[in-house]
């Protein structure tokens, strides 16, 4: 029995997603470590408003 993957708000991607993805890309290049993990909240918290919507 296969467990279904429940994390549908991963695979919905707006610009953004794209936004917020390239910003952490941007901050780990600069090994701004602090910043990366700000973006980790704001890209979770982004797509959990995914999961609320429509
Ligand atoms: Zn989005």
């Amino acid at each position: 029995m296969t467990t279904p993957k429940t994390h549908r708000w991963t695979e919905r991607r707006c610009s953004e997603c794209t936004d917020l993805e390239r910003g952490r890309k941007e901050a780990e290049a600069e090994r701004d470590f602090s910043r990366v993990s700000d973006f980790n909240v704001l890209i979770v918290r982004h797509r959990m408003a995914h999961a609320e919507g429509p």
